[in-house]
């Protein structure tokens, strides 16, 4: 009751002293409305829910359509204009001000994995749809133009923000993704034009900044009971295969002493590439997912073994130094065992994308202002945040996610933490809008 005074108060102030628009004041006490956001999660997870109590909304199917218009639905509702742009990406614009400043962008995506749950991406749409309401019901205006998205196909390859940022690999056009459909055909389906994707590129000056609100998908945060993650950046990947050459002989008739066998090499070698990543200081993580041996029959000393080894970190020089130590240790094995070990590097990496150091400010900032605990962090996890950090300033904001658990119909995170994140979201869209950046 209290707070609702308040607001009153602090609005019809700001109407009084600061029109026509705000002018670098950030209204003292304007809250997301935790029961809304609840509401509006829980209205979208009825598009593509399934029996686990999660969602299979997978990029361009039935759901994925149905959930789309849902959200455009509720874009016009909050007096967003809505549009698509080529490559589907659904954008609800809101005029500044002051029209010729650039754009601030905020927004996540909603497809889903499949098997998926009701807060990966969905917390970003919705935390940003009530920001705008928030603008709306506390009458402000702010100078520059507003833009939510929901960017087309997240979790099939970023396409929608990779479209956005001009970097779409026409190749990925022709993969078949999880709808059946390739992901050309899922652009035509939900209203794009996968012949003019140059057309959803953003201009260099077109954007002032990009946020993006997001459930963390690891424990860290609800572990050490903290409101918000200021996020760093997305690590960086890099795959190898690594091929260890041993002799392929009989397992009964060749003694213990006369073996070049691959696949003790190859144990040798992954308790190595743990210790290394757990021997040094950071956040780094190195990890075997994959291995097969040949010729794979039981009565056969292994001749050769591959495997996979992956390395992420928010350092280029990080990743490069774990490599370059897990392959000194690798050296000695090779050496201590007779069994040479080669590399091929799959060119699937991804470089680190550090978000905007001033960004990460301006979070923290608001986050304080707002009483709330916030530590900064990286993302283990890939996000359009990664893309779009390449052509504006960008920032991510982390809430808690219920043990870590993600990309599964157990995925939560209560409404108190989403109202949290979307109130640092719209304290971080008014401080750039007043000139935080600059
Ligand atoms: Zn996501």
């Amino acid at each position: 009751m209290f707070r609702q005074a308040t607001v009153l108060f602090s609005s019809v102030l700001l109407s009084i002293s600061l029109l026509p628009h705000t002018l670098g004041a950030t209204p003292a006490d304007i809250r997301a409305n935790p029961d809304r956001m609840q509401q509006r999660i829980n209205a979208l997870s009825a598009f593509g829910a399934n029996a686990d109590g999660g969602v299979d909304r997978i990029a361009f199917s039935e759901a994925d359509l149905a959930g789309r218009a849902h959200i455009m639905d509720l874009m016009r509702e909050v007096g967003l204009s809505v549009r698509l742009d080529t490559a589907g990406n659904i954008i609800g614009q809101r005029e500044g001000s002051e029209p010729n400043l650039p754009v601030i962008m905020f927004g996540s995506h909603i497809d889903s994995v499949p098997g998926g749950g009701n807060y990966d991406g969905d917390v970003g749409v919705i935390g940003a749809i009530e920001v705008i309401q928030l603008l709306q019901d506390n009458g402000i205006r702010t100078r520059h133009p507003l833009e939510v998205v929901s960017f087309t196909d997240e979790e099939g390859g970023l396409t929608g923000s990779r479209a956005m940022i001009g970097k779409v690999d026409y190749r990925m056009l022709s993969v078949v993704s999880h709808s059946g459909m390739t992901i050309g055909e899922g652009i035509r389906t939900v209203g794009g034009d996968p012949n003019r994707l140059d057309l959803a590129e953003r201009r260099p000056g077109e954007l002032k900044a990009f946020i993006e609100l997001h459930i963390e998908q690891g424990a860290f945060l609800d572990e050490e009971d903290i409101d918000i993650g200021v996020v760093e950046g997305i690590v960086g990947i890099r795959w190898w295969d690594v091929t260890i050459e041993g002799f392929a002989n009989h397992a009964g008739t060749t003694p213990m002493n006369r073996r070049w066998d691959a696949m003790v090499s190859a144990a040798e070698y992954i308790l190595a590439v743990n210790r290394v990543a757990t021997g040094m200081p950071g956040g780094q993580v190195a990890t075997v997912g994959r291995i097969r041996a040949a010729p794979g029959a039981p009565n056969v000393i292994p001749g050769e073994v591959v495997l996979s080894l992956e390395i992420r970190d928010l350092s280029a020089a990080k990743m490069q130094h774990v490599f370059d130590e897990i392959s000194a240790a690798g050296k000695r094995i090779a050496e201590a065992r007779f069994t040479p070990i080669r590399y091929e590097e799959i060119n699937v990496a991804s470089p680190p994308a550090p978000t905007d150091e001033r960004m990460r400010r301006i979070i923290a900032a608001s986050a304080d202002d707002l009483g709330l605990s916030f530590k900064f962090m990286p993302s283990g996890a890939g996000h359009d945040a990664q893309d779009m950090a390449l052509i504006t300033p960008t920032g991510m904001i982390f809430v808690p996610s219920v043990k870590g658990i993600s990309h599964s119909p157990k995925e939560f995170t209560s409404a108190e933490d989403m109202a949290n994140g979307a109130s640092v979201l719209l304290r971080t869209v008014l401080a750039i809008d007043a000139g935080a950046l600059e």
